[in-house]
C-alpha cells in the first residue's frame, strides 16, 4: 500500500470564504501515482471546514445566509466563547459544514457524483491556517 501526505496553507483576505481546492487535490492525486484507494481532505483548525457541494455562487450565497442565520457574528457578547476572542460563530459554522470529507479514488481519477466539487470552508480567517491531504492506496 502506498501513502501520500500534503499540507495545504491557506491565508484568506476576508473572515469568511469558500474556495474550490479540488483541482489542487486532484494534482496531489496525479503526483501520488495512486491508482485505487482514497483520499481524505480535512480542516486542521477548529474554525475552517472542508466539504463537497456544487462550485455555484448563488449556492454558496446561500450557505453563508444560512449559517448567519444559525450562528450569527453579532452581537458577540450573546456567546459565552466570546471572552479574549470573538469567534465562536466560526466554531459553530465549522461544526455544521464538517471537519473532512473522504473521496474514493478510481482509475487514477477522484470517483465523483455530479458535480461534487471539494471546498475548503474559512470561518475565522485573514490568519494562516492548513489543511490535511492524505491518500492511501496502490
Ligand atoms: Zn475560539
Amino acid at each position: 500500500m502506498k501513502s501520500f501526505t500534503k499540507e495545504l496553507w491557506f491565508e484568506t483576505k476576508r473572515p469568511k470564504e469558500f474556495i474550490n481546492i479540488t483541482s489542487t487535490v486532484e494534482e496531489l492525486l496525479k503526483e501520488s501515482g495512486i491508482k485505487e484507494g482514497f483520499v481524505l481532505v480535512n480542516a486542521m483548525h477548529i474554525t475552517a471546514s472542508v466539504f463537497i457541494n456544487d462550485d455555484e455562487s448563488g449556492l454558496h450565497h446561500d450557505f453563508d445566509k444560512w449559517l448567519e442565520k444559525m450562528a450569527p457574528h453579532d452581537p458577540v457578547n450573546q456567546y459565552h466563547h466570546n471572552t479574549y476572542e470573538t469567534n465562536a460563530d466560526a466554531h459553530i459554522k465549522r461544526q455544521i459544514m464538517g471537519r473532512e470529507v473522504v473521496v474514493a479514488i478510481t482509475e487514477g481519477k477522484l470517483h465523483f457524483g455530479p458535480w461534487e466539487q471539494i471546498f475548503y470552508g474559512e470561518f475565522d480567517g485573514c490568519r494562516r491556517k492548513r489543511v490535511l491531504v492524505k491518500i492511501i492506496g496502490e
